[in-house]
């Protein structure tokens, strides 16, 4: 089975019909979604129906679905993402409340566990180094954990104990092959606000008759997705950021 792996949508429509496309193309049969579907973005009420009909799909929340559905103090927030969320919470329409509310940051899949952040803490800790990938592997038994919140393709390697990681490039193939005892952290990186220079919306298939995973790149109108958020009069430096991927 193909399974597309999407994360940090952030309300992002055009790149998330992107790379809906892309799936179906690619014959993908299951989706799993990361979290952080609405949050930074003009469109959280039609991402957010898209995503409820997507067939066989598992789905978990991130800090910014949280604090949307007022479940994450947006203390934490720096003062962009803050008014992001204050605007998404005004405009999110009843059945698009009751999905994100039914959410939470942590989930089981048939493939493996799904978490945004982290296993140690699934709402908000970012996996960016080794040692937070660590306490990650020891915090739970799980043969693969599917992860996103740091926007960045990467995958953690714990072999015997031994951490590994690296970034992913579009259309770099690694296999999730246990092997005997290898275990694996993997982050499609962001379809809706990219922030590895690479604009494009990222997002991964993982086949599990191979157990391959493959980042791939795919290009959408960024200008019209920006030009909506300048006219819902968000920030507009969630606009200008689409462009360069930072
Ligand atoms: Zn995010």
């Amino acid at each position: 089975m193909r399974i597309v792996v999407l994360s940090d949508i952030h309300s992002n429509l055009e790149a998330l019909d992107a790379v809906l496309q892309r799936a179906r193309d690619e014959r993908v049969e299951a989706t799993y979604v990361l979290g952080d579907i609405v949050g930074y973005g003009a469109d959280p009420n039609a991402v957010v129906a898209r995503l409820g009909e997507q067939p066989s799909s598992v789905l978990i929340a991130g800090n910014h679905d949280l604090a949307a559905t007022g479940r994450f103090d947006t203390e934490w927030f720096n003062p962009v993402a803050a008014e992001a969320i204050a605007w998404t919470e005004s405009i999110l329409d009843p059945d698009a409340r009751a999905f994100l509310t039914a959410l939470e940051p942590r989930g089981d899949a048939a493939e493996g566990l799904l978490v945004h952040g982290s296993v140690v803490d699934p709402a908000a800790e970012y996996v960016l180094n080794l040692e937070v990938a660590r306490a990650s592997f020891e915090a739970a038994e799980f043969g693969h954990c599917f992860f996103g919140h740091t926007h960045l393709p990467t995958l953690f390697i714990d072999e015997g104990g031994r951490i590994d990681g690296r970034a992913l490039r579009d259309g770099a193939g690694v296999s999730l092959e246990s092997n005997g005892g290898k275990r694996f952290m993997v982050n499609p990186g962001s379809v809706g606000q990219p922030r590895d220079g690479d604009p494009r919306a990222s997002m991964m298939i993982y086949d599990t008759a191979d157990r391959s995973a493959v980042v791939h790149r795919v290009p959408y109108p960024i200008e019209r997705a920006a030009a909506k958020i300048r006219h819902a009069g968000l920030p507009a430096v969630l606009a200008d950021r689409l462009a360069v991927g930072h």
